[in-house]
């Protein structure tokens, strides 16, 4: 059976020439999957014979909510069960701007950062543009909250995938969809190999983040093994600089601070050296404790002592909020208890 939610545009208007139907019936059957339909019997505009055959050829998939957890805090995340029994997670933040989704976009992740949770198991597969949309959707619906903002910072490199995500982009953006702008959404990305370059020459309008937590290539390789193959953090701050002039957009770095670490005040001065010269804004975020990382947040005064040493630099900085502390919100992190469990044999 064909997974009309894992096609691209292209398939799916390919699917429909073999069935002798036009191009422009896949605009039709996107608009109805845009609004959450589950069967091809809803889609009153089709032809019922169009109807008919779709349905013996092709399935909807759709996201199963496994587990839901709440924190104090209003965040709520969830555990979804994607088609093929896989699972992905999305954490629902508010805030008083507008409530936030961040979403995953990869099963897994092969980028092994040593602090992360999400990456244990390695990669499993690409989400599609649909399913990323579905996350959104569903959040929405399962949470009755009204989402405003997306950010790309879940499960996943968005750079890995970055066809299925321009596809997200433009389904997330329909006035008869969610009606979602790219000023709204942000991107946090740990910066592969020609990724940032990619996503330059679309020139889109949305945030770009990067994970960047070291100031120098001996600590970053240690803590990110993406830096040795992509060149290292001089030449990332360089890609991120011709970014700015290329979009027009202020790149935003993300540094975690794990104590003993990173997060010394020789640190903080070799990392506003790093990124001089331009106008990027850094956001601390305090370490998430995940299980068997061996890395443990930095105490409040380390980065209060972090964030001031930056701002005598002159660097534009804020610490992040913690959301949902209380719910494992961190990457991955109810994944991999999820998954933990079932080895364990306990269900699910
Ligand atoms: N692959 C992308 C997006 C997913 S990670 C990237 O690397 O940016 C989203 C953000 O969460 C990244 O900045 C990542 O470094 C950070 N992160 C991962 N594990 C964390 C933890 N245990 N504590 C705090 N931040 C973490």
């Amino acid at each position: 059976m064909y997974d009309v939610k894992m096609a691209s545009r292209a398939e799916l208007e390919g699917l429909l020439r073999e069935l002798g139907q036009p191009a422009f019936r896949a605009g039709q059957i996107e608009r109805w999957l845009l609004r959450g339909a589950t069967d091809f019997t809803e889609m009153s505009d089709l032809p019922a014979s169009l109807r008919s055959a779709l349905a013996e050829r092709c399935e909807i998939s759709r996201l199963c909510p496994l587990r839901r957890s709440e924190s104090a805090d209003g965040t709520v995340k969830f555990l979804w069960e994607l088609f093929d029994r896989e699972t992905v997670e999305t954490v629902v933040m508010q805030y008083q701007h507008g409530n936030t989704v961040c979403i995953s976009t990869q099963v897994g992740c092969r980028q092994g950062c040593a602090f992360c949770a999400s990456t244990r198991g390695g990669l499993r597969r690409n989400l599609s543009a649909f399913e990323m949309y579905d996350e959104v959707l569903m959040s929405g619906r399962e949470s009755g909250l009204k989402i405003s903002n997306v950010v790309l910072m879940g499960i996943g490199e968005p750079l890995e995938n970055l066809d299925n995500v321009l596809g997200f982009f433009s389904l997330l953006g329909r006035k008869d969809g969610l009606d979602i702008g790219m000023r709204h959404i942000s991107l946090s990305t740990c910066g592969p190999e020609g990724g940032i370059e990619r996503l330059a020459e679309h020139k889109l309008q949305l945030t770009l983040s990067v994970s960047l937590h070291a100031p120098n290539d001996e600590l970053r390789s240690r803590l990110m093994p993406v830096n040795r193959k992509s060149g290292g953090v001089e030449k990332l701050v360089a890609r991120c600089n011709a970014y700015r002039e290329a979009t027009g957009r202020r790149v935003s770095y993300e540094y975690l601070l794990a104590d003993g670490v990173n997060d010394s005040d020789a640190d903080a001065e070799a990392l506003a050296r790093l990124i001089r010269g331009s106008d990027a804004h850094v956001n601390l975020i305090p370490l998430n404790r995940v299980d068997g990382a061996m890395l443990e947040p930095s105490p409040p005064q380390r980065v209060e002592s972090f964030k001031r040493t930056l701002e005598r630099r002159g660097v534009n900085v804020t610490v992040r909020r913690r959301m949902g502390a209380d719910i494992d919100a961190a990457c991955g992190q109810l994944r991999m208890r999820a998954q933990n469990s079932q080895s364990g044999g306990e269900k699910p």
